[in-house]
């Protein structure tokens, strides 16, 4: 009998990438073990958590990579995107700045990563409305015109988080395959 790992059939590497803060330790570890953290410290970050999903009869586990807070001085390296088939990419809905830096996470994935990444857009912390201030319409406007995937997501509430991730994971089978 073969091992859980064996039976997989593909393997894919995805990254979180986004501000300092944004949320990216909270969406990764609410979907691979469905846990929230009120005052998770940046230097918590986990190196990657695995999920196996099945998509279209394959059983694919997702490897996916956080940072341990590097982005706060814009020190996330080479290595970090290679062999990444596809990001999440972060912004918090209630901090502007973090949305306005969207450009320059996207040109870091585009310049590092496989030219066929997956990119999927996460407005994220969408269950603090009441300070918003990027209007889900700018989101989707910006995502359009960068073809990217695009949600608004709470970690906190837990809502969207695991329709994010399949969305990546599922086109990622979809380009490789
Ligand atoms: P990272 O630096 O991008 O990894 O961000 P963290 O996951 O460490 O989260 C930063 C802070 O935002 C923490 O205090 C979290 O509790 C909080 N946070 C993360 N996601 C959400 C969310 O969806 N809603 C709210 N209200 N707070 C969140
Ligand atoms: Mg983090």
């Amino acid at each position: 009998e073969g091992s859980f790992d064996e039976e997989c059939d593909y393997l894919f590497k995805a990254v979180l990438i986004g501000d300092s803060a944004v949320g990216k330790s909270n969406l990764l570890s609410r979907f691979a073990r469905d846990e929230f953290l009120l005052d998770s410290k940046p230097t918590i970050g986990v190196d990657f958590a695995y999920r196996n999903i099945k998509v279209a009869d394959k059983l694919i586990k997702a490897q996916i990579w956080d940072t341990a807070g590097q982005e706060r001085f814009r020190a996330v390296t080479s290595s970090y995107y290679r062999g990444a088939l596809g990001a999440l990419l972060v912004y918090d809905i209630t901090r502007k700045t973090t949305f306005e830096n969207m450009k320059k996470w996207l040109h870091e994935l585009r310049k590092f990563g496989d030219s066929n990444m997956v990119v999927v857009l996460a407005g994220n912390k969408s269950d603090l409305g009441h300070s918003r201030e990027v209007d889900v319409e700018e989101g989707r406007s910006f995502a359009k015109l960068e073809g990217l995937c695009f949600l608004e997501t709470s970690a906190r509430e837990n809502l969207n988080v695991e329709e994010a991730f399949l969305q990546m994971i599922t086109k990622i089978y979809e380009v490789t395959s």
